[in-house]
């Protein structure tokens, strides 16, 4: 059964050939492509990816473009601008479906859709930009849920084998913020499987600052509606969600992952009253945010054209006039600052393309 097709919006086909690419990120930066590319049909992307490969020429997939940092002498090759649509339940059970969603597809639209037709496991990932196709990259994870949680299956295109399969989880590998897919140009996802329970409520609550937004224990569900509500309030007031009059958004949301140390050098770092969230292997997860702060560097604190978020200490921004230089200098400066002062090195979440931290 075919359930909503939308295409209702704009679908960017008209995107000209050689406009900078800083108009497809939500950093506003990067520089020229060698050509681009807008694939409104899985056909015409799988194509283009053949044909540049067959021509020796490097391919950058973009969709949403909101978690790539692109050098401001662009990319010297093909721009694939992923634009596909659809939304499919491909089986249906009496407590499950599995719903199969293009890549191309916004994926926020999906969750409303979701929480629409009562079907429970994406509601907490509210909020995010970019694509559906996108999620699995770099497991895409909010507030206690990730889309490792409910994907069943990744079909994509693969380079090396030149065919398209169905990925299992287990193959794609997912992991904080991580995947076989993340830095690597093998595969060109075309769309993705999840399994969501049929119910108006939610997953169970684990993240303790939602719990308390909501008035609920952590374990408590809510409902649907109510979850997705509460969580784009959340991010909203923390500029994590995309608004194009507010430079906070102009950013790639988290920059630096949160570093995750062992059991003993956490002991070792003497940083028992930091916020800390234990993992199951003993090793212990240190919020970066609190890492950067205590380091020195306050919300609004700016480099040239670019600044820390003045809502959010973890999101770099271009505040209009910034380049890529200029923001990964800054990077550079919170990273080296750190460094310093905690012993800890600090990874970037999003993917770096033609420039370097
Ligand atoms: C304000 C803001 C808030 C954010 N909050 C969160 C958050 O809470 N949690 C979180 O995890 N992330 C968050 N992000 C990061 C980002 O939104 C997600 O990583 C999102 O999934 C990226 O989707 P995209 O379509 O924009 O990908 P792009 O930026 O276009 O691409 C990102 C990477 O994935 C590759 N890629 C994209 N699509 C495909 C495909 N179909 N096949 C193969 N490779 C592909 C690209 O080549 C690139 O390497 C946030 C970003 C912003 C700007």
């Amino acid at each position: 059964m075919f359930v909503v097709p939308d295409v209702s919006r704009d679908r960017q086909t008209d995107a000209p050939a050689n406009s900078p690419l800083a108009a497809y990120t939500t950093l506003r930066l990067g520089g020229e492509p060698g050509t681009l590319t807008v694939a409104v049909e899985t056909d015409q992307a799988v194509t283009t990816v053949r044909n540049a490969s067959a021509e020796g020429r490097p391919v950058l997939v973009l969709a949403g473009g909101s978690n790539v940092v692109i050098g401001d002498a662009g990319f010297p090759g093909e721009v694939l601008l992923l634009r596909t649509r659809g939304i499919e339940v491909v089986s249906t059970r009496a407590d499950d479906v599995v719903v199969r969603v293009a890549a191309g597809e916004v994926w926020d639209d999906f969750v409303e859709y979701a929480v629409t037709n009562g079907w429970s496991g994406v509601e907490f990932l509210s909020g995010i930009p970019g694509s559906a196709g996108a999620t699995p990259i770099q497991n895409v994870g909010a507030y206690g849920s990730e889309v490792a949680d409910t994907i069943v299956a990744v079909h994509a295109y693969d380079r090396e084998r030149d065919a398209v399969r169905a990925m299992t989880p287990a193959e794609c590998a997912f992991a904080y913020r991580a995947s076989v897919f993340k830095h690597s140009d093998r595969y060109l996802v075309l769309h993705v499987d999840f399994r969501l329970a049929v119910s108006t409520e939610s997953a169970p609550i684990r993240y303790a600052e939602l719990a308390r937004s909501l008035g609920a224990e952590a374990g408590d569900r809510v409902s649907l509606r109510q979850a997705r509500d509460t969580v784009r309030k959340l991010r909203e007031q923390k500029g994590m969600v995309l608004a194009p009059d507010d430079h906070d958004t102009w950013s790639v949301g988290s920059f630096f992952t949160n570093p995750v140390v062992s059991g003993e050098r956490w002991a070792a770092l003497g940083l028992d009253h930091a916020p800390h969230w234990p993992g199951e292997d003993g090793s212990v997860k240190i919020p970066a945010a609190w890492l950067i702060e205590h380091a020195g560097f306050p919300k609004g604190f700016a480099g040239a054209g670019v600044s820390i978020s003045t809502k959010h200490t973890l999101a770099l921004t271009n505040r209009g006039e910034g380049t890529t230089t200029a923001l990964l200098d800054l990077a550079r400066t919170i990273r080296g600052g750190v460094l310093e002062k905690f012993g800890i090195e600090l990874h970037p979440e999003p993917v770096l393309i033609n420039c370097e931290l």
